[in-house]
């Protein structure tokens, strides 16, 4: 059978595919590129933001016109699914599957199941495990890997619906871990992530290792040369974990860490647990320890009560850190979520325009930042040919920062010196240098 998968949202989101396209490819399935050419049609949902749920209502609106015309069998699996459960039948009677993230392990089931006409539902939580521990397979080439560490979230930010699709907080055994990722560094990959919504918490209240004293085993994992980790939450960045960047040399110097407002009120009513003081006190010693740590971040505008002051503080945040990158979003209201339910709502109009206050803000600084690196000789890992020319490579600095350099295709998958020749809005520009001492920027 042919299949064509679709996804929307984060990494998270990304690696359940990688992991549902490996079960289809070992159980004989085609994966095409294509939805008219396949015989199942897979849409992996996301729900975080209202809009990501209008695209994937709209897109089941044209599949359904093709699973008429050709008796496409219509499948769904993510956080939509396990939000609605059996509602989604309302909504979308002709689907033939549904599954919830800690049931993508059953994906062959539910196709066999589909093909026999009966439909095939499942949200329950019983196969997180068995969901947290498939491992994707790669092809030769792949020089990076997503490694799930754990899924779900205990924290209940009161505008984020995570918790209520993904679960209670579940850690991934390490000794599982750690084999999966001397089996990728065997296979060639250099660079792994290690994948979570709340990395910091990995193990809490279970008898393994703790988070930073994993990362200090995959430091010492033989061919492997980069680790990163998302995601990180402010409250829970301990000590131990900020001296890992100073301490573990195959940890790159890159954090992202949503700080989501810079107003206390507004932090307190999104239910974060620091106040902006502490994060930024959180920041400093991050550079203490590791002065050319890279910083990038989420913020939410328009959150409900946020008044002009709220977003001065905000913006003023955003001056004092210097971001490298940050995400930034108008607040969305989520079912089951407590912010849907709170007093003071921003208008629309008001959202956007602080929205793009603070991207231009933003935008500016993205910029500087990658002009200061102008003169400076860095470490990049050349992942390929760049798409804009032939004859240059694309790779990212440890800093997470993409870099197009001039260089020969036979350094594609090696660590290459680069200078920093310019800076753009989002990417720089740099030339080959044989020199042995690099910044590290
Ligand atoms: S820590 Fe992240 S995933 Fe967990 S509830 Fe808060 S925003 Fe959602």
């Amino acid at each position: 059978m042919k299949y064509y998968i679709e996804n929307f949202g984060c990494q998270m989101n990304e690696h359940d595919v990688e992991k549902v396209n490996t079960l289809l490819h070992i159980a004989g399935f085609e994966q095409v590129r294509d939805a008219k050419g396949a015989d199942v049609v897979i849409v992996n949902t996301c729900c975080i933001r209202e809009k990501a749920e209008q695209k994937f209502y709209s897109l089941m609106g044209r599949l359904q016109g093709l699973k008429r015309k050709r008796g496409t069998l219509l499948g769904i699996t993510g956080c939509i699914a396990q939000l609605e459960k059996e509602a989604i039948l309302e909504k979308l009677p002709f689907i033939d599957f549904s599954l919830g993230p800690s049931s993508i392990h059953q994906v062959r089931e539910a196709i066999a199941s589909a093909s026999r006409k009966t439909r095939f539902l499942d949200f329950s939580d019983n196969g997180c495990k068995a969901s947290l521990y498939v491992r994707p397979q790669r092809g030769k080439e792949a020089i990076k890997a997503f490694v799930t560490i754990m899924k779900g979230c205990d924290n209940y930010c009161s505008y984020c619906i995570v918790p209520y699709v993904r679960g209670r907080e579940k850690s991934r055994d390490s000794a599982d871990i750690l084999d999966e990722i001397r089996y990728l560094a065997g296979e060639g990959v250099k660079e792994v992530t290690l994948l979570g919504q709340n990395v910091n918490s990995y193990n809490r209240g279970r008898e393994d290792l703790s988070f930073p004293e994993l990362l200090s085993k995959v430091n010492d994992v033989d061919g492997l040369e980069r680790i990163r980790f998302v995601t990180s939450h402010p409250r829970d960045l301990s000590r131990e974990l900020i001296d890992c960047f100073g301490n573990l040399a195959k940890l790159c110097e890159h954090i992202h860490l949503p700080f989501q407002s810079g107003s206390d009120k507004v932090l307190k009513a999104m239910n974060r647990g620091y106040t902006a003081a502490e994060y930024v006190e959180k920041l400093d010693r991050l550079k203490n320890g590791c002065n050319n740590i890279a910083v990038t971040a989420d913020c939410i505008v328009g959150f409900p009560g946020e008044d002009e002051k709220d977003f001065e503080a905000t913006v003023e945040l955003v001056k004092k850190v210097r971001f490298d990158g940050m995400f930034s979003f108008c607040f969305s209201p989520r079912k089951h979520t407590r912010a849907s339910t709170l007093p003071g709502a921003v208008s629309k109009e008001v959202a956007l325009r602080r929205l793009q206050e603070l991207q231009a803000l933003q935008k500016a600084i993205t910029r500087e930042r990658l002009k200061e690196l102008e003169g400076k000789k860095v470490e990049v890992l050349a992942e390929g040919v760049s798409k804009n020319s032939e004859e240059e490579l694309t790779g990212r600095t440890r800093t997470n920062k993409i870099v197009n350099f001039k260089a020969p295709r036979t350094l594609v998958r090696e660590l290459v010196e680069v200078e920093i020749v310019k800076g753009f809005a989002n990417s720089l520009r740099g030339a080959q240098v044989t020199r042995e001492e690099v910044d590290n920027v």
